[in-house]
């Protein structure tokens, strides 16, 4: 006899909200994690009373109103609306493509000279684009892949605009109205309070074991329930039989400064090659602090290794190629169900996470 029905690897979102949803229909679930918090990416911690999105800013965004109206169940969120800045050389751009930056960037006031300038710097692109440098010239045109585009680019994935693929761009809405939204969807915001106590009431009456690594006692954990729901890393979860996965790392440098107020904006995306971090984040901005101090993030990419943290997977031919034989030893995997972003080696937006575990779970 099985103690558990389900044993979750992962007390990220994915592995939460799987639980959340099997105990309510009765089953017991015990969820493990190797790091000492639960949360997984989403992970925010109080420090000097503000929440510290403590592995990378996270802003809750969807257009689906089941999932919009799922997680509002476990916070409140405020009416925060993402707008990043781009600082290129002390040159302020709203962010993402839109008539403020076209205004700013060419002097064009209307969207038809916005238009024209764009035509102008992308005729010699030749249709379909092939890599990411060619979609971004061919959607905005050459000045704005140059400053806000190349450097910023080349520093978070470690390659060349060239060699990748044109899809990562298409994540950036271009709008021709004077709109700074981020995001496209309909609901957005940020759970006032953090993220952390989402995961916690998520988890209120299953087992959790926190700081231990599945892998270090497999068999054990195995035999005490009759499914696994696994949300590590798929490579790992067959031993690199075919080879590691490859991902791109992050290192944060946090700061508390005495000040109110230090840079204006939740996010500043440095976009010049030479400033060494990508982005800024000033924590108290996501849910408008009032505190005396602030705490700011300092984001480096990294290049990854198998003893750093995984965050974002290299979706290029030879990955995508390579998760595919992963995913096909995966689906042969009796009682396993494999989830969340390192599970599919996918970025995946929390929105589609919640949504990939409610269709699961749905058809239990
Ligand atoms: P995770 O959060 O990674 O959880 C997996 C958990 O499994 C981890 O806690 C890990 O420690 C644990 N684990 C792994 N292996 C083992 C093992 N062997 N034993 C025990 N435990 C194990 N999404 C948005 O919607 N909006 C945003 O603004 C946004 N910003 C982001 C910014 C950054 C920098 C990044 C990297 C992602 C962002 N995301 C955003 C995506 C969001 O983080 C993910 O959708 C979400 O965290 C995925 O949850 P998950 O449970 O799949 O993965
Ligand atoms: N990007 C850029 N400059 C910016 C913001 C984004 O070059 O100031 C590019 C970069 O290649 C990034 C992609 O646009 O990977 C998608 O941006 P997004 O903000 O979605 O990245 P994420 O949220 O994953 O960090």
């Amino acid at each position: 006899m099985n103690k558990f029905d389900y044993l979750i690897v992962g007390a990220g979102l994915f592995g939460c909200v799987f639980a959340n949803e099997m105990t309510s229909r009765g089953k017991k679930c015990l969820v493990i994690e190797k790091r000492k918090h639960i949360g997984g990416n989403i992970y925010s911690e109080n420090i000097e009373n503000i929440n510290v999105h403590k592995y990378g800013a996270h802003i809750f965004h969807t257009s689906n109103k089941k999932i919009w109206n799922y997680i509002n169940q476990f916070a409140d969120f405020n009416h925060y609306i993402n707008s990043p800045l781009a600082n290129y050389k002390g040159e302020i751009y709203n962010l993402p493509f839109n008539m403020n930056t076209f205004n700013k960037m060419w002097g064009a006031i209307t969207p038809d000279q916005a238009k024209e300038k764009i035509r102008e710097q992308s005729g010699q692109i030749k249709e379909p684009p092939k890599n990411l440098e060619e979609m971004t010239i061919s959607l905005v045109g050459r000045d704005i892949y140059e400053k806000l585009i190349e450097g910023y680019t080349e520093k978070q994935w470690g390659r060349n605009c060239k060699e990748l693929p044109a899809f990562i761009i298409k994540r950036l809405p271009v709008r021709f109205v004077y709109d700074n939204n981020y995001f496209n969807d309909t609901y957005q915001g940020i759970p006032i309070g953090g993220y952390t106590q989402i995961c916690k009431k998520m988890l209120a009456g299953t087992e959790l074991i926190l700081s231990v690594d599945y892998f270090d006692q497999k068999e054990h954990f195995d035999s005490l329930a009759k499914t696994v729901v696994y949300t590590g890393t798929i490579d790992r979860y067959f031993d690199y039989c075919y080879g590691p996965l490859q991902y791109r790392s992050i290192r944060f440098e946090n700061k508390i400064l005495n000040t109110d107020n230090f840079q204006g904006n939740a996010v500043i995306n440095f976009t010049h090659r030479d400033i060494p971090y990508t982005r800024i984040i000033e924590h108290k901005h996501f849910e408008f602090g009032k505190q005396e101090k602030t705490v700011i993030s300092y984001e480096y990419s990294d290049e990854w290794n198998i003893n750093k943290e995984p965050y974002y997977p290299i979706n290029d031919t030879y990955n995508n190629g390579l998760y595919e034989k992963y995913r096909y030893l995966a689906e042969k995997e009796v009682n396993v169900i494999f989830g969340g972003r390192l599970g599919s080696y996918k970025y995946c937006d929390m929105d589609k996470v919640v949504e990939s575990v409610l269709n699961i779970t749905a058809n239990l």
